[in-house]
């Protein structure tokens, strides 16, 4: 299968408001093009140093979604260009986001990553951190960066229940936080196993790599 025949099977069953970003990590840029061909412009990385190669070297109209761990010290390197910053998860990255956007006189768009699954090893605020970092005085006075929604990685398991129980939960957040958070549109939940189940419980954005560009190898 191609690249361009797996976008085109897999918007088939993606519903109208739901955003396909199209995860490219350890991908070339050939294989980038080929996607860009169809019309796919949200490429979504998960190292900042890889993504900024790729934004120096392809077409200026594509968005760049960071979907990775973000450390502080490379935001700068992102802070010109990046279009959608999925895994933020503290108060500190937040303000290194807010200070690098303002040198480049711009805001940064942001999502809160919540932990939903069982496994420690996944990043993300909880509930109780979640509420009391959008209240908190240090957040409000940040002016160049705007939450547009959260973001979660579910369990990597086989077991579809807990899968589903955890983007539920998920949503819940996403609800409750509306009121507090003005431009919170964004769910950003479903990766190439669970996208389907992610989209039933109310994802507005998935994030696929392996269905579109075949298995990734690493070094
Ligand atoms: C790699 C990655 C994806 C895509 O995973 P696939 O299983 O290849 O679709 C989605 N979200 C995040 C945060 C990732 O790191």
């Amino acid at each position: 299968m191609s690249i361009s025949k797996n976008l085109n099977s897999i918007r088939k069953t993606l519903p109208e408001d739901v955003q396909l970003v199209a995860v490219s990590k350890t991908k070339p840029n050939e294989a980038i093009l080929e996607a860009y061909s169809t019309g796919q412009r949200i490429f979504g990385e998960n190292k900042i140093q890889e993504m900024t190669q790729k934004w120096e070297h392809l077409p200026k109209d594509i968005e760049w979604h960071m979907i990775g761990h973000v450390q502080r010290n490379k935001v700068k390197y992102m802070a010109e260009y990046v279009d959608l910053i999925h895994g933020v998860d503290s108060l500190r990255l937040l303000k290194e986001i807010d200070k690098q956007a303002k040198k480049h006189n711009r805001t940064i768009s942001c999502l809160l990553q919540i932990h939903i699954a069982e496994e420690e090893t996944k990043f993300g605020l909880d509930e109780k951190e979640l509420f009391e970092l959008v209240v908190s005085d240090d957040f409000q006075k940040l002016q160049n960066i705007e939450i547009r929604g959260l973001m979660g990685m579910a369990t990597f398991t086989s077991n579809q229940e807990q899968v589903r129980k955890e983007f539920k939960k998920l949503k819940k957040f996403f609800d409750s936080i509306a009121s507090q958070l003005p431009k919170t549109e964004i769910l950003s939940m479903g990766m190439s196993g669970d996208y389907k189940i992610a989209i039933e419980e109310g994802s507005t954005m998935v994030r696929i790599g392996s269905s579109i560009f075949g298995s990734r190898n690493y070094t």
